[in-house]
Parts: structure tokens; C-alpha cells; sequence
């Protein structure tokens, strides 16, 4: 079997979703699961309607409902040409008026729990492969009958050992040659049965999951862009499509920041020897990036990506700890409160790491007041340059610096893996320095 993911682009109005139908049924022969995003921005209008909601605007959620009801409501006529069949009118019905109940609860209460967020957005991804399989006559599957989660709604961690046996009695026994079964990324439920969300961007999570557990030949994530680029392509438009990509680079640059490919997407796969490629839904035919175990790529860096706002913490020992014992007690702070750190530096007697931005700081400086002076530089931003032969490449970190001409890197730091150097400059260089080492590191050596 294939598994054939397409994002919200992918499937935004009725025109994108026969192109989507269309790719689906070329598949057939090798048994196709499509897994399928919300519609657009449906998930993003989710989000508001729920924000509106717990204020106690309920106009302002109820507007958004009618907003969202309309669109989804006018791609399914105009694939059916006005003729909606009654089961999937029915069905849009049902749906709607779910997520209004929702709404008015969570307006009522003007309480938003992180699971009631997760059932309104879970309506993005139910609609859309209601309107898709219907479309297709296609098998739909309740993807929460299989993406089993733990609890933590909005984030929520897949159990891929229940998910393996869920797979084999709900969806596995579906999968056939010539037939199209349609499910949804992105949601899950819990052992109790509450829905929850892999997180944003986490289709291409699901995709990956339901191709390693149930042994696809190929796990494809269709989307508007032709494969992995060298750099996000909204800042640097000369960005160049990458043929080959290996396991190691997609993992860094998802979690640097590229934002093509949900971070966590592709352990599964790798775990499971299986390729995943990146594609064109508009340009099926053109160019793609094929990610897999064994690539030696030649390049000393194949991409660039970057993540912020995000802050720096400069850390000094107080006492005369021996260095070890002090990494030894601040780490053990990080890890207690659940605070991950990206980028480590360390100096004789300082040390400075990366954290998210909406972390928290204030109780963490507290403890870490006992024994340490801490610096706080807000307004960061982390650069990767990612490759499988930066570690080979001799001089790299100077060219990196050089090509940066006058803008200021605060931190560097080489991933412990020696495929990923980071930098960290002031977050409003972030463009402009991504242009410059493109420029220079990536489109130059090519
Ligand atoms: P989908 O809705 O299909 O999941 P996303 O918006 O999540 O699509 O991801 C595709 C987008 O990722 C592209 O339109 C592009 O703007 C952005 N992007 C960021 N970095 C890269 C990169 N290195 N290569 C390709 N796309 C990237
Ligand atoms: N629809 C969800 C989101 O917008 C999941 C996804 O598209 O991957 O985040
Ligand atoms: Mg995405």
C-alpha cells in the first residue's frame, strides 16, 4: 500500500480537491490511504471561532461558523454540480451543528480547556474527508478510531503500539487495490475516547504513523511547493528544490524550522525503512524530494532553516562548582521543569542555551538563582545550516561567519550529529541572513 497525504493547500476548494481526486485515483493500483488536512485555513478559523467563543463573543464565533459552513458547504456543490447527494448534505449538517454546540458551551462557560479546543479543531480534518470521500466514493475512516494518543490535548503523543493493532482491525482490512480510503490527518483520540491533536502542522505526523504501521511501500506528502528547498522559499525565492534528502537532514531542518514537514514526521518512517517523498499537488509531474536512510549528497550544507523569536539564556556559576557539577545541576533543572533546551555553548565558566520563546522564565531563574547568575536576551533567532558533509568539510564555520559580513552571531553551536551548525543572530536579521548564506554556502557551491 501508499500512503498519500495532502495538506490544507492541497485541498482549499473544490478545483484543488478533483486535482487531489485525480492523484488519488492514479494511485489506485497501489492501494491508496489518502490522508487529508482541513480545507485552507479552516483550522486556523477553528482556532478563532474558539478564541471568540471563550470571550463571550458568540457572534463573532457564530460568524466564523457560518463563514466556514459557507465555504465548505460551496466546495462540495461544486464538485457535485449543486447535486450535494443527501447522505454527505446530511452529514455537513451534523457537523456544523456539532461545532456550533461547541461553540455556544464553550461561550457559556467562557472557559476553553485545551480538549474542548481539540474537538472544535478535530472539525476541520472530519470535514474535509467527508466532502473528499464522498467525492471519490472512496471508504471514509474515523481517524480516531485508530490514531491512538495520550492525554495531552493539543500535543498530543501517538502510542504506536496500540495504533499498530488499532490499524490491523480498522483500517488495514480496508486497504485494497482499486479502492480509495480516505482518513484524517492531524486527529487522534484517547484511551477514554476524548479527541485530541497532534499539533499544528501534524498531518504530515499521521501520514508517517499510518505508513509505518501498516508497512507502506512509500509515504508521500503532497503540498504546494516542489519538494524540500534549499530555504524557505517565502525568503529566499531563488531557493532550489532537493532530489535527495537524507533521514538526518529532514529531521534537522523540520526541527530548525522548516516548516514543509511536521518535526516529528519522520521517525516513524525511518524506524520502518520507508521513503517518504515531498510533492507538487499542482505539478504531480515536476520536480521532488525523495527522503531516505543511505544519501551522501555531495553538498557540504543542502539547506538552511530558522526558528524564532526564540531566547537566550547566559548561565554563570555563582559557586565554585567544578564545571561538570554545574552542567550536571542545570540540566537537571531544565529537564525537572520540562523546559527543552536547542542550542547548548559552553565556555569555562558560562554557559549559554536556547529556549522557546513562551517558556516560562521567571521560576526558572528563581531556582536557578541558588547557585547561578543568569543573563536573559530576548528577540533571537536560531539559523541552521544543515548538511551530511559539513563534519568532512574543512572551514565551513569561517565561511558561514564570513558570509554573514556585518551582522552579529551571538552563539554558535555544531549539532552533536556534526550535520547541523547553528548560529544565533537578533531576530529581525533572520532574512537578510538567510539571503546572504544562500547566497554565499548554498547556491554558490552548486
Ligand atoms: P501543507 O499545508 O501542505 O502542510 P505547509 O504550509 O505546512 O503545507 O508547508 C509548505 C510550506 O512550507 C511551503 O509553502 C513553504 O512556504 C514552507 N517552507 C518553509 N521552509 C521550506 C523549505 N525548506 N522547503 C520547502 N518549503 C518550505
Ligand atoms: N489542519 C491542521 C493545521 O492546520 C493540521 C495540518 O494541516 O497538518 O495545523
Ligand atoms: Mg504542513
Amino acid at each position: 500500500m501508499i500512503v498519500l497525504k495532502f495538506g490544507g493547500s492541497s485541498v482549499a476548494d473544490a478545483a484543488c480537491m478533483r486535482q487531489v481526486a485525480e492523484l488519488a485515483r492514479e494511485a489506485l493500483p497501489q492501494a491508496p490511504l489518502v490522508v487529508l488536512s482541513a480545507m485552507g485555513k479552516t483550522t486556523n478559523g477553528l482556532f478563532a471561532a474558539a478564541k471568540a467563543a471563550e470571550t463571550g463573543d458568540l457572534a463573532g464565533a457564530m460568524e466564523q461558523q457560518r463563514l466556514l459552513m459557507a465555504a465548505h458547504r460551496k466546495a462540495a456543490s461544486e464538485l457535485f454540480d449543486e447535486a450535494v447527494p443527501e447522505a454527505l448534505d446530511g452529514t455537513l449538517t451534523e457537523l456544523f451543528g456539532e461545532l456550533e454546540l461547541l461553540l455556544r458551551g464553550v461561550a457559556l462557560l467562557r472557559e476553553l480547556s485545551p480538549r474542548s479546543m481539540d474537538a472544535i479543531a478535530s472539525l476541520g480534518e472530519r470535514l474535509s474527508t467527508r466532502i473528499f470521500a464522498a467525492f471519490v466514493g472512496g471508504a471514509w475512516v474515523d481517524a480516531r478510531t485508530v490514531m491512538r494518543t495520550d492525554n495531552v490535548f493539543g500535543e498530543a503523543a501517538p502510542q504506536q503500539q496500540a495504533i499498530r493493532i488499532l490499524a490491523d482491525q480498522h483500517l488495514g482490512p480496508l486497504i485494497h487495490v482499486d479502492r480509495i480510503v480516505v482518513t484524517q490527518g492531524y486527529i487522534g483520540a484517547t484511551e477514554e475516547g476524548y479527541t485530541t491533536t497532534l499539533g499544528r502542522g501534524g498531518s504530515d505526523y499521521s501520514a508517517a504513523l499510518f505508513g509505518a504501521v501498516l508497512g507502506a511501500r512509500e509515504v508521500q506528502i503532497w503540498t504546494d511547493v516542489e519538494g524540500v528547498l534549499t530555504c524557505d522559499p517565502r525568503v529566499v525565492p531563488e531557493a532550489l528544490p532537493i532530489s535527495e534528502l537524507s533521514f538526518a537532514e529532514a529531521a534537522e531542518l523540520a526541527a530548525f524550522g522548516a516548516k514543509v514537514l511536521h518535526p516529528a514526521t519522520i521517525q516513524p518512517a525511518v524506524e520502518a525503512h520507508i521513503p517518504v517523498t515531498v510533492r507538487h499537488t499542482q505539478k504531480p509531474r515536476g520536480r521532488f524530494t525523495t527522503i531516505s536512510s543511505e544519501v551522501n549528497t555531495g553538498r557540504p550544507i543542502t539547506a538552511l532553516a530558522s526558528r524564532g523569536p526564540i531566547t537566550v539564556l547566559t548561565v554563570s556559576s555563582t559557586r565554585m562548582l567544578a564545571q561538570s557539577g554545574f552542567l550536571a545541576r542545570l540540566f537537571e533543572v531544565f529537564g525537572r521543569r520540562g523546559v527543552s533546551v536547542d542550542l547548548v555553548a559552553t565556555a569555562e565558566v558560562s554557559v549559554s542555551l536556547t529556549v522557546e520563546a513562551d517558556v516560562p522564565l521567571r521560576p526558572l531563574i528563581q531556582e536557578l538563582a541558588s547557585f547561578a547568575k543568569v543573563e536573559v536576551h530576548e528577540g533571537r533567532a536560531i539559523i541552521a545550516a544543515v548538511g551530511e558533509r559539513l563534519k568532512s568539510t574543512p572551514g565551513i564555520a569561517a565561511q558561514l561567519l564570513s558570509a554573514l559580513g556585518d551582522i552579529n552571531v551571538e552563539m554558535i553551536s555544531q549539532g552533536g550529529n556534526e550535520i547541523n551548525l547553528s548560529i544565533v543572530v537578533q531576530v529581525e536579521h533572520t532574512h537578510e541572513a538567510l539571503r546572504r548564506l544562500h547566497r554565499v554556502l548554498v547556491a554558490g557551491i552548486r
